[in-house]
């Protein structure tokens, strides 16, 4: 792994476990789903294989599916374990921090929808709206990552490169076409 690479890995760490419900004690206890899929809620299937959950996954994997970026349970419970395509390796530092903060991004909303709708009885969050407010929060996170890096930094510049792909995806084109500034750079 290049030392760029190395470097980016401890940063995206350092930046995931701010966000991440690793940070916290996550207790789930022996119910079953919380969204009555009727499935034992297992830390995989809270977090990821529910199918209240797995659709955010699958349009944020459909979007980066261009640059083969995976979004299995292995892969995002291990933050080390990233791989791309061909495409993907031209933008590799970038992608790997833009995922991270998506990945951290969507962990923590999963984990505070779910105690909503768990222990405050809230109604779940349809998948339309679930789906733009991670996408909000997600942008939000990489305005916040770009504004904290040195001017210099190649990252910010590999970012904005592998951003303007990710724009012209057709399944997130509406999102960032509807929301223009959501970055905030
Ligand atoms: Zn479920």
């Amino acid at each position: 792994m290049p030392n760029s690479t190395t470097s980016a890995c401890k940063r995206m760490d350092a930046i995931a476990l701010q966000h991440a419900p690793s940070q916290c004690k996550i207790w789930l206890p022996p119910n079953h789903s919380t969204y009555g899929c009727g499935a034992v809620e297992t830390h995989q299937h809270a977090f990821h294989d529910c199918p209240r959950i797995c659709t955010l996954w699958d349009f944020h994997s459909t979007a980066l599916d261009c640059f083969g970026v995976d979004f299995n349970w292995s892969s995002i419970s291990d933050l080390e374990v990233f791989m791309t395509n061909r495409l993907g390796s031209h933008h590799y530092d970038a992608l790997y921090i833009l995922w991270s903060l998506l990945v951290a991004s969507l962990l923590h909303s999963i984990w505070v929808q779910h105690n909503f709708v768990q222990y405050e009885h809230r109604s779940p969050l349809s998948a339309r709206t679930w789906t733009e407010h991670s996408f909000h929060a997600w942008t939000m996170s990489i305005g916040r990552w770009h504004r904290l890096q040195d001017p210099s930094c190649a990252d910010r510049f590999g970012a904005l490169d592998a951003l303007r792909i990710l724009q012209n995806q057709p399944n997130c084109r509406d999102l960032w076409t509807r929301y223009p500034h959501c970055l905030q750079l």
